[in-house]
């Protein structure tokens, strides 16, 4: 999930960076309005986190450009103190969501997965294997419809298995696409993260959706699909 961050506190900036960062999210961060204008319209994100009072463009400039332009990135704008008609026409504007300052980055991840799963009813993002299910953009994964937690890395690794169900993956291709190495880092790092997913989705009295090839990788089962693993 990449995030267009446009702050001008150089110190807010950074430190919202930072906890999105931490939470698994890239991030382009813009100083300035006229790069932020800029990179919100050349390139493509899953969420803009918009400052309203900025140095050249205002943030409200930039999404009145975004929805005229017909993009329906989700935007989140943050005013500050005393700003509440910015706050008004910002959502008059197209934002999905105000956040007022000072704000804790957890409180943006929560607005951004409510925005996100608002944004996902299409069912596009949304992965199910048996009754394991996991959306893509609110990052919320249940099994029959009982929530679980996941760390990032840990979300990860379970999208990457229940998007190829019945295919085996190696430990080597796990490590490059969920830790992005590109070398054996000769551990047992994806033997851990795997017990670790198993003991979170394999509630009491459901299947075991991770199979083990001996020397070879993993696989994630399809119950429904007995050719594929399951049955
Ligand atoms: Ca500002």
């Amino acid at each position: 999930m990449k995030i267009l961050l446009v702050e001008d506190e150089t110190e807010i900036g950074s430190l919202v960076k930072d906890g999105l960062e931490k939470e698994g999210y890239s991030v382009d961060y813009c100083e300035d309005g006229d790069s932020g204008m800029e990179h919100a319209t050349t390139k493509s994100y899953d969420a803009v986190v918009l400052d309203v009072m900025l140095p050249g463009r205002s943030g409200l400039e930039i999404l009145e450009s975004l929805r005229e332009g017909q993009n329906n990135v989700p935007v989140i704008i943050t005013t500050a103190r005393g700003e509440s008609d910015d706050r008004i026409e910002g959502l008059n504007l197209g934002a999905d969501d105000y956040l007022p300052k000072p704000f804790f980055v957890e409180e943006l991840v929560a607005r951004l997965r409510a925005v996100w799963r608002r944004s996902s009813d299409s069912g596009m993002s949304l992965l199910s294997v048996g009754t394991l299910s996991a959306n893509l953009m609110s990052r919320e994964v249940s099994r029959s419809g009982q929530k679980i937690e996941m760390t990032p890395k840990e979300f990860a690794l379970l999208a990457f298995l229940m998007r190829s169900p019945g295919r085996v993956l190696t430990r080597t291709q796990i490590l490059e696409q969920v830790w992005g190495y590109h070398f054996d880092p000769g551990t047992n790092l994806v033997d851990v993260y795997i017990r670790r997913l198993r003991t979170k989705i394999d509630l009491e009295g459901e299947v075991a959706l991770i199979e083990t090839l001996r020397g070879v990788g993993y696989r994630m089962i399809d119950p429904d699909d007995p050719a594929a693993g399951g049955g």
